[in-house]
């Protein structure tokens, strides 16, 4: 296969971007970006080591009080033509983001890069909006007033499922705010992580900004969690290395966002449009080979749909088409890697002990054997204790479940350590209702499933972590809350001193 991304020529200089700049990684140890789609690797890089970190926190840290001391307007101004070069080198990052993770190009070119340029131009606007509560004089004396301020120097990691936008959700609200930051991508995919930072520059948001140390969880990672000069921990992967990751944070008293896994429930009611549902499970499902932290993972269908909507979803799943990532026409691309394949295919080896794999269940053999491929994957009869029902697979597998009543279906729901994302299926407004109430999740869709807006928050319930990426609400993350207060009386002997010394 073919493809029109040449990271060699692109990163010569090394894969990491520090002060405006790439340079080689010093830890010694090199890592190979392989394509999932046939195995090989197509650059090869030295990985961050300590004293990169080190260097970009530094850069970041000189970098913060020009920024943060920028004006709204012109830090919106920047933030407005980067989205204009995010725009114009569309066609270059979607291509770099099939490469690296053997995404669709259909998804990089029309739902990962879009997004990011949307979110870029989101927040050039927000950046003229951050505001405190409105004066007061709450004591009667004094006059109260809210400074929201940037926190200094954030410290980002990011997973390889979405690079792109990932860098952009941790990137944009930081720096709209006024902090500078330096991200780590998953070592797998670091390309549009580089190329979001190198934008950044080419729209003239100062060198030290926006930092990128490509490097592995365990020694830059944890690094970047625990430096003295990093102010706040954005953490986006694992509920394992989330909690990790908070135990370093912790150590070191500093700010914490963790958007972990997920588990989505996809609950159909017995008066849902059955179509629309069967249609809604696939895509929730499939979308990015099922490596979506809210992707519809367990659907709960009320007995009357049980048999019908488990036949359409089987007959619908023998449509999508598996491929080479840059044919405009593949549906289905491979996973990101052979490991993280063969531990889905784990998961569904184990299921067949105790329940039915209706459709896939296999790896595709011929033209595509190479890659990391995995056909779409029906499993039913798996009780809600089971391991596929429980478990985070992060790959192309549904599994379906039935109910009786809405109280059931709704509890089942909300039966797992998760808490991300969840959907309801009803023509009823009020079975609906009900469900985006009691359905513990930061998302509820009702009769959809998966689409995200730069306007709305992304965040999670439960083990699924806390806190907001993208919309407005990010800025409490990414924002401190000082209260200023101005005594108006100009008394040398207030009343209250009465309580520390002497009488009224
Ligand atoms: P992961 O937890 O293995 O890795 C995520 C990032 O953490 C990577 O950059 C990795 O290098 C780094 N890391 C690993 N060990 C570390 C350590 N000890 N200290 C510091 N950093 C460390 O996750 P992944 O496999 O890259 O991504 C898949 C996971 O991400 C899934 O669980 C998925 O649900 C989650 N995810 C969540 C969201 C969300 O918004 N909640 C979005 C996307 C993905």
């Amino acid at each position: 296969m073919s493809h029109p991304f040449q990271a060699e020529n692109r990163f010569a200089d090394g894969a990491q971007y520090i002060a405006g700049e790439l340079r080689p990684g010093t830890s010694g140890r090199e890592h190979a970006v392989v394509d999932p789609a046939t195995g090989d690797p197509v650059f090869t890089y030295e990985l961050a080591g300590t004293a990169d970190v080190d260097a970009a926190v530094e850069a970041a840290a000189q970098a913060f009080p020009g920024w943060a001391g920028a004006t709204p307007g012109e830090r919106s101004d920047a933030m407005h033509r980067f989205a204009s070069v995010l725009a114009e080198q569309a066609d270059e990052f979607a291509d770099a983001e099939s490469l690296q993770c053997g995404k669709p190009i259909k998804l990089s070119a029309e739902f990962d890069v879009p997004g990011s340029v949307d979110n870029a131009s989101f927040f050039a606007g927000a950046a003229r909006h951050l505001e405190g509560k409105s004066a007061g004089e709450y004591s009667g004396d004094h006059t109260s007033y809210i400074r929201r301020e940037p926190i200094g120097v954030v410290g980002s990691i990011a997973p390889w499922n979405y690079p792109l936008q990932m860098a952009a959700w941790k990137v944009l609200p930081a720096i709209a705010a006024g902090n500078t930051i330096v991200l780590k991508p998953a070592e797998l995919t670091p390309f549009t992580s580089l190329m979001f930072a190198q934008a950044a520059t080419e729209a003239g948001i100062p060198d030290g900004v926006v930092n990128i140390v490509s490097g592995a969880g365990r020694d830059a990672g944890e690094h970047l969690v625990g430096h003295p000069d990093v102010a706040m921990t954005s953490f986006t992967g694992s509920t394992g290395v989330g909690k990790r990751v908070a135990e370093i944070a912790t150590g070191t008293v500093k700010r914490l966002h963790l958007e972990l896994g997920g588990k989505a429930p996809f609950v159909v009611f017995d008066d849902a449009d059955l179509e629309a549902a069967v249609h809604g499970a696939v895509a929730g499902a499939l979308i990015n080979t099922g490596q979506d932290c809210t992707a519809a993972t367990r659907a709960y269908v009320q007995r009357p749909l049980y048999d019908a909507f488990v036949a359409g979803v089987a007959d619908l799943m023998a449509t999508v088409r598996l491929g080479d990532p840059f044919d405009p026409a593949t549906d289905l691309g491979p996973l990101i890697s052979h490991t993280q394949r063969d531990r889905v295919a784990g998961f569904v080896e184990r299921a067949r002990s105790y329940a039915t794999v209706v459709t896939g269940g296999e790896a595709p053999q011929c033209d595509l054997a190479k890659g990391a491929y995995y056909r779409p994957t029906l499993v039913t009869g798996a009780t809600q204790d089971s391991e596929i029902v429980q478990s985070e697979l992060f790959g192309p597998v549904l599994v379906v479940l039935p109910f009786d009543s809405d109280d059931e279906g709704i509890a089942l729901a909300n039966d797992t350590p998760y808490g991300l994302a969840a959907s309801a299926w009803s023509r009823d407004v009020y079975r609906t209702g009900r469900a985006t109430r009691e359905i513990k999740a930061g998302c509820v869709w009702v009769n959809d499933h998966i689409p995200i807006l730069s306007e709305m928050p992304h965040g999670g319930y439960k083990a699924s972590g806390f806190g907001k990426d993208m919309s407005a609400y990010s800025f409490e993350e990414y924002t401190q809350v000082k209260h200023v207060m101005f005594d108006n009386t100009a008394v040398v002997r207030k009343d209250w001193h009465r309580t520390v010394f002497g009488d009224r």
